[in-house]
């Protein structure tokens, strides 16, 4: 293969175009080939909450450059049908940037990205579980929002949650291209610490996140984890990916995950359903599956459980809980021992809460069944 600098490539002018484009947003310091590297931003929605300004903004896709998620999903989704298809009109993604205020009052802000047009997951409580998978990003395509938001939004991006459309570890190389390139010093220099890619618990990339976590700088990558349930009768209902991987399973890699970050906290995230997973023998069984993750001696804790007050997708069985039995969760949660925090909704009016990420043009399609990962 011919190198770089045979094919004409001059690095150190080839560094600086990068620099340009990374850290000033000069997309005209690029070659000609990367024309339409950032897809357009079709749509977007602004809603004031306390903390600032939250925005929603949907870039529209190039539909030919589809990579499938699996061999799996390649399968029962090829790729020529899904992009022949006319019932997708348009690949849009979506991603927030949401205002937040530290303890110290240092304004920041979170940008929530989207790693998959859709996903495959088909958690029931979730808005984009109703579009099924149509297809993964690739580590351009998940870079790019980082971008819109720092260069066109123009609003400095402080930290990344992985906690868009999609599932992160059913796209797991693209995923971990896409934090090697936000991180680089020489280009986006998003600190590795200040990134977090949340899943729902695909036990086979948690055992890859184990061994690229051992990597050098990847210790302090965020993790979080959507548990959602106290056992497996409830999360077997509510998230199908449990009927792959059980709760017992979910635990044992979350242990070893945990054994290789040293002291960073592991977040688990608890989206509160009314008559659902917020009984007193729920809190009780949560508690007891979190026992590792609990007090240790002299020492905080590794875990953190968050809760996360549902936010009623489109057409929902379930409506939002009501204020004081939220407080009344976390309250028990913290007396059994569990450090509990909960999350404030941001959002919700404008559908761009956790979970109600989903394009009502293609939404109501299933490409990919949710017994999918049953
Ligand atoms: S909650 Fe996340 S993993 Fe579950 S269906 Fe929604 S986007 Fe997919």
């Amino acid at each position: 293969m011919a190198t770089a600098r045979e094919r004409g490539v001059h690095r150190p002018a080839a560094l600086a175009a990068y620099r340009a484009f990374f850290q000033q947003g000069d997309a005209s310091a690029l070659p000609d080939a990367f024309d339409g590297w950032i897809a357009p931003i079709v749509r977007r929605m602004e809603e004031e909450v306390s903390e600032g300004t939250t925005i929603k903004f949907c870039q529209r896709l190039d539909r030919q450059l589809g990579v499938p998620a699996s061999d799996r999903a390649a399968d029962r989704v090829p790729l020529g049908v899904l992009h022949q298809d006319d019932r997708v009109r348009h690949l849009d993604i979506e991603s927030v940037i949401i205002p937040m205020v530290g303890r110290t009052g240092r304004k920041t802000h979170t940008l929530c990205v989207s790693s998959q047009v859709g996903c495959a997951m088909g958690c029931g409580f979730c808005e984009t579980a109703q579009m099924g998978l149509i297809r993964s990003l690739t580590p351009a395509e998940i870079v790019a929002q980082w971008w819109a938001a720092t260069f066109v939004e123009k609003v400095h991006i402080d930290n990344i949650v992985f906690m868009g459309m999609g599932e992160p570890l059913d796209n797991f190389d693209a995923v971990i291209g896409a934090i090697a390139c936000l991180t680089d010093h020489h280009g986006c220099r998003v600190p590795m610490s200040n990134i977090t890619i949340s899943t729902v618990g695909r036990v086979d990339g948690l055992r890859r996140l184990v061994e690229v976590v051992k990597r050098d700088g990847w210790k302090r990558l965020g993790i979080a984890l959507s548990v959602n349930a106290p056992n497996d009768e409830v999360r077997d209902a509510i998230m199908p990916v449990n009927r792959r991987w059980p709760m017992a399973e979910l635990r044992e890699v979350m242990l070893d995950l945990m054994a290789v970050r040293g002291t960073r906290k592991i977040l688990f995230e608890y989206v509160l359903i009314p008559g659902v997973n917020d009984a007193d023998e729920h809190a009780h069984d949560l508690a007891a599956w979190l026992e590792p993750f609990g007090k240790r001696e002299g020492k905080s804790p590794l875990g953190l459980l968050n809760v996360i007050p549902y936010n009623p997708r489109r057409n929902s069985p379930w409506p939002a809980p009501e204020e004081p039995d939220v407080e009344a969760f976390v309250a028990r949660m913290n007396e059994l021992g569990v450090y509990t925090k909960r999350r404030r909704t941001k959002g919700r009016s404008q559908m761009a809460a956790c979970g109600q990420l989903g394009t009502a043009d293609i939404r109501g399609r299933r490409f990919v069944a949710a017994e999918h990962h049953g």
